[in-house]
């Protein structure tokens, strides 16, 4: 009889991290000889991108091309489609999300920033008189400073909670605009929550998710800004369920990116729907734009794709559009009234 054939290991592609750019960076780059390196950066950073990509090849000696197509998040590195022959990635701006897997080597450069005075910053929170007990949650670039500002803000008489996500977030305390289970983890322990970074995507985000208010203090300004109002936020979206309550033809939409692509829960939606009567059509694609939805012959969609279209530039589509969690209020199958946030998993 035949030997049984030998099991092969299965050869995942390491994630690697790296706080800045720099000698670090470079280094272990050389030490992996890639023939050609794919560089994906984000918006904020474009301006950058040419220079980067020029040093990349100086100090590695490989070729470099750069993925041009808009990216949000660790979720949507580029493909193997987008980029066949590179053997390695550099993704800036963004930190690996745990549990998703990437495709070849992949180099997350993190963009932590080191400014910020944790004593002026317990300041600014003591004179904004926010509630003792407290929850941090922080934007990646500023996450080394959640250990100096959690004691300053404790010298200063709070308590502060500090939450681990689960496995879609590589730190305690950090924000992540589809998780924020780290902040749900403490949520039953503290009276507000204190987001650390720019922007109000976060903010939004957290007010979604937790039943507390949301806080913001940018750490380079030193400003703090007040909660944002959490139930204007969900009579919105409330609104919008209503409004799809009655559709009958619903497109389930699906990403093909690495790190949002929930095609089981879209076949679990679509049973769902067509138990109740509504027809349900996948609609697959990588980026989502308003017009590759327009002129089709459905009433409402559910979006499984980052849960941040939906909320954030749903208005851009001219047909209601839902997270899961909606799509089971629309359906009947969740209460309307306790809202619940589309934590991706
Ligand atoms: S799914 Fe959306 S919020 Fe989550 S990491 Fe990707 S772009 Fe960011």
């Amino acid at each position: 009889m035949a030997d049984p054939p030998t099991p092969v290991p299965v050869n995942i592609p390491p994630s690697f991290v790296f706080p800045t750019i720099g000698p670090a960076l470079f280094s272990a780059l050389r030490d992996a000889k890639p023939q050609r390196i794919v560089l994906q950066v984000p918006a904020g950073l474009i301006r950058n991108a040419h220079d980067l990509a020029a040093r990349l090849r100086e100090e590695t000696g490989a070729r470099v091309t750069v993925a041009t197509r808009a990216c949000f998040g660790a979720c949507d590195f580029p493909s193997v489609d987008e980029a066949p022959k590179s053997d390695v990635a550099v993704v800036l701006g963004h930190s690996p999300i745990p549990n998703v897997r990437v495709v070849r080597p992949t180099y997350f450069v993190e963009m932590r920033d080191p400014g910020g005075d944790p004593e002026a910053l317990a300041a600014t929170v003591a004179s904004a008189a926010l509630p003792r007990k407290l929850g941090l949650v922080v934007s990646v670039q500023h996450l080394d400073l959640v250990e100096a500002l959690t004691r300053a803000l404790e010298r200063g008489g709070r308590e502060v909670r500090v939450g681990q996500g689960d496995r879609r977030l590589a730190y305690p305390a950090q924000a992540l605009g589809c998780n924020y289970t780290g902040a749900e983890a403490v949520a039953a322990d503290v009276d507000a929550f204190l987001f650390v970074g720019t922007g109000r995507f976060h903010p939004i985000g957290l007010a979604f998710a937790v039943d507390r208010p949301v806080w913001s203090l940018d750490p380079l300004q030193n400003v703090i800004e007040p909660p944002i109002d959490r139930g204007a936020l969900i009579r919105k979206r409330q609104l919008t369920v209503a409004r799809a309550r009655d559709a009958l033809h619903w497109g389930i939409l699906v990403s093909s990116f690495a790190g949002q692509n929930r095609m089981p829960t879209a076949l679990a939606l679509q049973e769902r729907a067509q138990s109740r009567g509504r027809d349900a059509e996948i609609l697959v694609f990588d980026r989502l734009d308003p017009r590759d939805l327009e002129g089709r012959a459905l009433d409402a969609y559910v979006n499984t794709a980052c849960p941040r279209i939906a909320l954030d530039d749903g208005e851009l589509y001219a047909k209601p559009m839902l997270t899961p969690p909606e799509f089971l209020m629309a359906l009947g199958e969740l209460p309307l009234e306790s809202y619940r946030f589309d934590t991706y998993h």
